[in-house]
């Protein structure tokens, strides 16, 4: 019998309009939104600050793709300084995962180095409303318990779980996609696919999972490239917005796998987006997913319309190839000497060990050397 914990206590709201009536979701008047210069400088930030009428709104709109820990405190100094009594991250995962941390970090002192990555501090209970509404369709922050960060001076980036990490509420409206240049949507829409098949193939996947997995891929496949060519097509920006958001789910039961572990240092240190990061590598690791997972991913292959786990690989690098996306990773600027650094890189994130297959330093290094 299969054995499994099941934990996702945050309210979904998915529809057109799904922020229209976001002020009886929030606690307090003094609310403090996160976004980035993109969505406060387009007016979305500003639309939903407006309906919370009575309030004291404040904006921080310095998120940057893969955020600092510098943002993260000078986000937090903000909502201090506020008195913030919700916080609500609006954009892709940057923003959102900065909102997650702000609203530990409204009340409770120091910096995110004390709480993260070697630091010794826990936060007490959250106070702080925290609300997410995504405007990327692909990481699914808006429904996982996990924050990623970047230290700029050592250039690891890394993700921090932490339970009080679960928004309250997310509000997911598929309109707020409609902006997504192109190479965004693929990227981010790839990101969505990868945290499915991460779930799926997981050595801890679970049943409940494996639906949600599943059904996101074909959403993916049967979407995306629609997306791409058509900014506006409402069927497939919603079917992504929704394929994120079940990816998301999986995935925040499972975590990810060798895709994501080695897309910290793509990212870090080539500047790589982080759904162009994961997706470069996505069609090495289902070509070596066999390994452990023969009978699951054949299974998977068949269910998504191919005749075996090879053909699957082949038909996502042609799908990436059609959105330009690279499908090499001297196209991000990796040269053959780094190949031991990033398969080292990648090892130390724990997750890396629940890939179906044996990861090592010899594995995961001819892993990067086919897709040099
Ligand atoms: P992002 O938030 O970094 O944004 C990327 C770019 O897209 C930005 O320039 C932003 O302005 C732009 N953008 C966002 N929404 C837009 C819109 N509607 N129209 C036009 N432009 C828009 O991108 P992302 O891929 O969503 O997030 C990546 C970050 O999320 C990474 O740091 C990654 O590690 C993290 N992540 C977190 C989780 C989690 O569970 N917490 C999961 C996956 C990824």
């Amino acid at each position: 019998m299969r054995q499994f914990d099941y934990c996702m206590p945050s309210k979904i709201v998915f529809r057109h309009g799904a922020t229209s009536d976001i002020k009886e979701y929030i606690q307090g008047s003094r609310v403090l939104i996160i976004s980035d210069p993109f969505l406060y400088q387009n007016g979305t930030a500003k639309a939903i600050g407006g309906r919370l009428t009575g309030c004291q709104v404040a904006y921080f709109s310095d998120i940057e793709p893969n955020p600092s820990c510098e943002s993260v405190d000078a986000a937090a100094q903000a909502a201090r300084e506020l008195g913030a009594q919700t916080v609500i991250g609006i954009g892709g995962g940057s923003s959102m995962d900065v909102a997650k941390i702000v609203s530990c970090l409204t009340t409770n002192e120091g910096s995110i180095y004390d709480y993260y990555s070697g630091g010794t501090r826990t936060f007490s209970p959250r106070q702080t409303r925290l609300i997410c509404i995504p405007t990327t369709a692909g990481t699914g922050s808006e429904v996982t318990n996990v924050g990623v960060f970047t230290n700029r001076q050592t250039h690891v980036k890394m993700p921090m779980v932490n339970h009080q990490f679960w928004p309250d509420v997310s509000m997911l409206d598929p309109e707020l996609t409609y902006t997504l240049p192109a190479p965004i949507t693929a990227s981010t829409g790839m990101d969505a696919f990868c945290h499915a098949i991460e779930a799926y193939w997981n050595r801890d996947s679970q049943p409940i999972c494996d639906c949600l997995a599943v059904q996101a891929m074909k959403l993916v496949l049967a979407n995306i490239k629609n997306a791409y060519d058509h900014p506006s097509d409402k069927q497939a920006r919603g079917n992504m917005h929704l394929a994120s958001l079940l990816a998301g789910i999986a995935f925040s039961q499972t975590r990810t796998t060798g895709i994501h572990a080695v897309s910290f240092p793509l990212t870090a240190e080539y500047g790589a987006s982080h759904g162009t990061a994961c997706a470069v590598t996505l069609p090495a690791f289902i070509r070596i997913s066999g390994e452990k997972a023969q009978d699951k991913m054949t299974a998977l292959a068949k269910t998504l319309g191919y005749d075996s786990i090879e053909a699957l690989s082949g038909a996502i690098e042609a799908l990436m190839v059609s959105m330009k996306m690279p499908v090499r990773l001297h196209e991000l600027g990796v040269k053959e000497e780094a190949i031991p650094h990033i398969a080292q890189v990648g090892l130390s994130a724990a997750i890396i060990q629940l890939t179906p297959a044996t990861m090592n330093e010899e594995t995961v290094s001819a892993l990067l050397r086919s897709i040099l």
